[in-house]
Order: C-alpha cells, then sequence, then structure tokens
C-alpha cells in the first residue's frame, strides 16, 4: 500500500528531471506516471508532505492556483505568467527591501518569505 519512502524518492526524481518549474501535486502525479505506476492521490500528498517537512522540497503557494513544488536550494522568487502559468525563478526580490527597519516598525521576527509577481510572459504578451 502506503510506501511514502518510495514514493519520496519518485518525487525527488520528478522534480529534478521536469523541464517546467515547479510542479502542481497532479502534474508531479502525472510526471511519476510515465515510467511506473502512478501513486494514489493521497500516497504522493503523503510523501510530498514528508519532504516538505524534511526541507529537501519547496512549496510555492500560488493566489488561486494550485501549489507548486520544487526541489529546496538556493533561495529564489518567482514571477508568474497569470496566461499560461509559467512560473520563472529569479533572484531574491526581497534583496531591495528594508526587512531590518520593518521588523523595528512593526516589532516581527521575519523568518521567511517567498515572493510571487504576477503579469505576462514575453509569449503571452506577443499573443495578447
Ligand atoms: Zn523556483
Ligand atoms: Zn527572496
Amino acid at each position: 500500500m502506503a510506501r511514502p519512502a518510495k514514493w519520496s524518492d519518485r518525487v525527488v526524481a520528478a522534480l529534478a528531471a521536469s523541464q517546467r518549474h515547479g510542479l502542481t501535486l497532479e502534474e508531479l502525479r502525472c510526471e511519476i506516471g510515465h515510467d511506473g505506476p502512478a501513486p494514489e492521490f493521497s500516497a504522493l500528498y503523503r510523501a510530498v508532505e514528508h519532504l516538505v517537512g524534511q526541507g529537501l522540497v519547496r512549496r510555492v503557494a500560488l493566489p488561486g492556483r494550485p501549489a507548486r513544488h520544487e526541489l529546496a536550494g538556493h533561495h529564489h522568487d518567482h514571477l508568474l505568467c497569470t496566461s499560461c502559468d509559467r512560473l520563472v525563478p529569479v533572484g531574491c526580490l526581497a534583496a531591495g527591501l528594508d526587512l531590518a527597519g520593518l521588523e523595528g516598525a512593526t516589532g516581527f521576527a521575519l523568518s521567511a518569505h517567498d515572493i510571487v509577481l504576477p503579469g505576462l510572459c514575453p509569449d503571452c504578451r506577443v499573443a495578447t
């Protein structure tokens, strides 16, 4: 039945092989199904939760869209094309922000950030 370790390996392999940046759970399931049996959705969900908990996979939450998943690594932020759903990695978008000043002004201790800027990619700009 559920074999989280096995599915975890397949999830990591699928994310590493993917041409697309960031996969939804549905896309992950499809990718894994290309070279073997696809996991039950619940088993896949548990495997991904496990990997996120271990810090091996990063979940990128997108407003109004299914979250995407990528292998954790060097921090980066993302641009999102709202027409074709393309997710583009870019350097840290918080680099120019005064986070220390923000912490001082609000009393918050900021732990992490995950910035996604929506817009239209070059292909979709041409198409409109
Ligand atoms: Zn990314
Ligand atoms: Zn950043």
